[in-house]
């Protein structure tokens, strides 16, 4: 099996490059060519010794998944299906803003984690993502939002998009990402690299549903902006909502995200909140949350849910998301309430479907039971 490139970090390229009794220099010139350049083939990396290349044709390939599907919504949002094996897709999804332009990128096929109201989760888990797998989301976008000759819907800031059309990236496509540590840390690393892609810290948010742990572990390798998905205020509703909380209750969750701030390259923990309508959005819970985040620098992303079919949940009615919203504003808290984008190419961030083929045996399982 030829080495996929893609799957390297600069570290390891080096590495591999030395085994193959390559200089380390011509590790950050190839680096540089694949990440920065976007070129996948070795004929065309110029400035390389000949006989290298001829090298690194035998030996090594730069292989993106196989793109299924690539579209472009009214608003300028773009959505790619990749092909990650028999009956497997995930999602990666591009969102233009005037000041920035964010991917939503996938860490996982399916999810282990089973939140009642996500569609990866009940769809199942099959596989972590590989490295290449991870990189190639934002590989892929970036070199072809940069090419594209009419880029209109993506003008934002003020030259900025010439060179950089993703300003950030959000890990909150399919997956738990904290459950894939090694994979999307190596692929963070890479996100970060000034050799490569170059994003700030503070532009890179990983989105956990609270591995308390795996917190921790992330604040000492790779201190990024986080993202925790709260959605309960109270451990009785997160247990059931959020089942992960039966392991690392509220208590034990708010202390890793005061932990994790000491390291975090922003100063505060945006919590995330999903709308579900009569379970979650009274203004009572709204209450409670102030209480239980007190002690916990923070600002609140209260997302509607976004619905699916057999889901069993309904999106919040506006005036019930705007008292919620006030409650939280009146106590001080900076409050943003995610827009729809995308929603002709159903691809609203965080809420990517992809196919997954359940390996857990766990989708059998709750079919039995619902035909019970
Ligand atoms: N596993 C990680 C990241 C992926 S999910 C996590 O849970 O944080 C990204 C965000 O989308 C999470 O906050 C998740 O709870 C939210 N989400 C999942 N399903 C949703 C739905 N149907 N409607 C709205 N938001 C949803
Ligand atoms: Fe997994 Fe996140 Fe969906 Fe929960 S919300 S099942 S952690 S992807």
């Amino acid at each position: 099996m030829p080495q996929n490139l893609l799957d390297l970090d600069l570290e390891g390229l080096t590495a591999w490059f030395t085994e193959l009794g390559e200089k380390p220099f011509r590790a950050k010139q190839v680096f540089h060519w694949v990440h920065q350049s976007g070129v996948a083939d070795f004929a065309q990396m110029t400035d390389i010794a000949k006989s290298l290349r001829e090298k690194l044709q035998q030996l090594a390939v730069v292989a993106p998944p196989a793109i299924n599907y690539a579209h472009t919504s009214a608003d300028g949002t773009r959505k790619w299906l990749f092909d990650v094996g028999v009956a497997n897709g995930i999602e990666t999804v591009f969102i233009p803003e005037d000041d920035r332009g964010t991917l939503c990128v996938s860490s996982q096929v399916g999810c282990a984690l089973e939140c009642t109201f996500c569609s990866t989760g009940r769809q199942g888990f099959n596989r972590n993502l590989t490295v290449a797998e991870i990189i190639a989301q934002l590989w892929v976008a970036h070199h072809s939002l940069k090419t594209e000759p009419n880029r209109t819907a993506l003008n934002h800031g003020a030259g900025e998009i010439s060179d950089r059309p993703v300003t950030n990236v959000v890990m909150m496509g399919m997956g738990e990402p904290l459950a894939n540590f090694e994979n999307v840390v190596t692929a963070l690393g890479i996100m970060l690299d000034d050799h490569a892609y170059g994003l700030s810290r503070r532009r890179v948010t990983v989105s956990t549903s609270g591995l308390v742990p795996a917190m921790d572990r992330l604040a000492e390798r790779c201190p990024v902006a986080l993202a925790v998905s709260l959605h309960a205020p109270n451990d009785a509703l997160r247990d059931q909502i959020v089942p992960i909380n039966k392991k690392y209750p509220l208590a034990e969750l708010m202390a890793a995200c005061r932990r994790y701030l000491v390291h975090a390259p922003r100063d505060f923990i945006t919590f995330e909140y999903v709308m579900l309508a009569g379970v979650n959005d009274q203004a009572e819970h709204a209450r409670q949350l102030i209480e239980l985040t007190r002690d916990v620098p923070c600002k609140f992303n209260l997302i509607p849910f976004n619905p699916f079919p057999d889901s069993g949940y309904e999106k919040p009615r506006v005036d019930t998301m705007r008292v919620f919203r006030e409650i939280l504003q009146d106590a001080g808290y900076v409050v943003t309430t995610r827009k729809t984008r995308g929603d002709d190419i159903d691809a609203a961030c965080g809420q990517l479907a992809g196919k997954v083929a359940d390996k857990s045996g766990r989708v059998m399982k709750r079919m039995h039971k619902e035909a019970a």
